[in-house]
C-alpha cells in the first residue's frame, strides 16, 4: 500500500506522496499495523509456550546458560538477577544486570536458553561499545521527555494554528513524535544483533544440540518481529499526525 501511495505521489509534479496521503489513509495504515501486531504477539506467545515445554538435553537453567555465555565472553562484572512477570526479561546497562523473568531464570527449556542468551547479547554489546546500543541509550531520556508532551504540544499547536495561522508549534510536536519513531528504528539493529549473538554462541559453544537450535531460532525470530511491528506502528502514527496537520495547514 505504501508503495502505491509512494508511486501515485511521486509521478505528480510538485507534490510528494506524503502531502497526498489523507488522514483516513494514514488511519487505515495504523489499523493494519495494529492487527499485524496482535497476530505477532499471539504467535510469539504460542511459540514461547511450545518451546518453554521442550527441555534442554544439557539440563541447564536459563540463569546457568546466561552465566556460561557471559563467562565465555570474558564478562565478569555483569550480574544475573531474577525479575517478576512474563516476557519482562531485559538487560539494564545502568546497573549491569541481566534480568531474567520467572519463566526464564530457573526454567530448563529451549525458550529460556534463547531468551537468556539474547539478554546476554545486550550485555556483550554494552561491553564492546556497540554503536547502535550507545545511540539507543542516548535517545532514551530525549524520547521519554518528548513522547510525554508531544500530544499536548500538537493540541496547543492546532489551537494556535486556528488563531494565528502559524503551524510552527504543530510541527514541533510532530518532531517530538518523530523522535519516538527514530528510537524504535534504532532499536531494530540492537535487537536483531543481540539475537544473532545468542544463536551464534548457543551453536558454537554446543550449549544446544543442532536439533534444539531450531526452537531457539523460531523463538527469537518471533520476538524480533514484535520490535519490527513496534517500529512500523511508530512510523504509522507519525504519518497520521503529519496528515492531520497537512490538512489544516
Ligand atoms: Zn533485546
Amino acid at each position: 500500500m505504501i508503495t502505491t501511495l509512494l508511486q501515485s505521489g511521486y509521478y505528480e509534479q510538485g507534490s510528494s506522496w506524503l502531502s497526498n496521503l489523507t488522514t483516513s489513509e494514514a488511519f487505515f495504515i495504523i489499523i493494519i499495523v495494529a492487527v499485524a501486531g496482535m497476530i505477532v504477539q499471539a504467535r510469539l506467545r504460542s511459540v514461547f509456550n511450545k518451546y518453554s515445554n521442550v527441555f534442554l538435553s544439557s539440563g541447564m537453567s536459563g540463569a546457568e546458560v546466561a552465566a556460561k555465555m557471559l563467562r565465555d565472553h570474558n564478562i565478569h562484572d555483569v550480574k544475573i538477577t531474577h525479575t517478576s512477570g512474563m516476557l519482562t526479561d531485559h538487560y539494564n546497562p545502568a546497573t549491569k544486570t541481566v534480568n531474567l523473568s520467572d519463566a526464564v531464570y530457573s526454567s530448563r527449556s529451549i525458550a529460556a536458553a534463547a531468551v537468556a542468551c539474547h539478554e546476554c547479547g545486550h550485555a556483550i554489546q554494552h561491553a564492546e561499545g556497540y554503536a547502535p546500543l550507545q545511540l539507543r541509550s542516548a535517545l532514551v531520556p530525549i524520547v521519554n521527555f518528548s513522547s510525554s508532551i508531544a500530544q499536548i504540544v500538537i493540541i496547543i499547536g492546532l489551537i494556535m494554528m486556528s488563531i494565528s495561522g502559524s503551524s510552527l508549534l504543530c510541527w514541533l510536536g510532530v518532531g517530538m513524535i518523530a523522535m519516538s519513531a527514530i528510537f524504535s528504528i534504532v532499536t531494530l539493529p540492537v535487537e536483531y544483533n543481540a539475537s544473532d549473538r545468542a544463536l551464534e554462541w548457543l551453536e558454537s559453544s554446543r550449549t544446544l544440540r543442532i536439533d534444539e537450535m531450531e526452537g531457539a531460532k523460531t523463538s527469537l525470530r518471533w520476538a524480533a518481529r514484535t520490535y519490527l511491528v513496534a517500529a512500523l506502528s511508530a512510523i504509522a502514527s507519525l504519518l497520521y499526525y503529519i496528515t492531520l496537520i497537512n490538512r489544516r495547514d
